[in-house]
């Protein structure tokens, strides 16, 4: 097959076919890439959302081991009680909302943290309390 640069080489009929190959081909790689942007896109936000949940599963694997150990609703940080609306909002909430932003500032999550004010954004709902 003839590259681009031989095109205009061609007898007329023959760079018709070329042009319609090469147009043929252009659409075809812009297709590809979006599919590929796209696709990529969809796992980007499949791990996230994985990342969460598996995060989430061992907030709650915790809840319930501070639940039968005696110690559910207690800051592990300072030892002081959670209040009550931030276990409602998030019920396996192992620090208190003090504990919980000092622990963030140190594992340097400043992006989160200045996105949303010193509050966690993954739950919103607590954003208001
Ligand atoms: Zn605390």
């Amino acid at each position: 097959m003839p590259n681009v640069t031989q095109i205009t080489t061609l007898p007329p009929q023959g760079q018709y076919r070329a042009f319609t190959l090469k147009q043929g081909l252009l659409e075809r790689q812009h297709e590809l890439r979006n599919d590929v942007h796209n696709r990529r896109l969809e796992e980007d936000q499949a791990q996230a959302l994985l990342r969460t949940q598996s995060e989430t599963l061992v907030g709650i694997d915790a809840a319930l081991a501070r639940l039968d150990a005696g110690g559910y609703g207690l800051c592990v940080a300072c030892e002081r009680e959670i209040v009550t609306r931030r276990l409602l909002a998030l019920p396996f909430a192992e620090r208190c909302q003090a504990c919980e932003e000092k622990a963030k500032e140190s594992q340097g999550d400043a992006h989160q943290l200045a996105d949303g004010g010193g509050r966690l954004l993954r739950f919103p709902e607590m954003a208001k309390a």
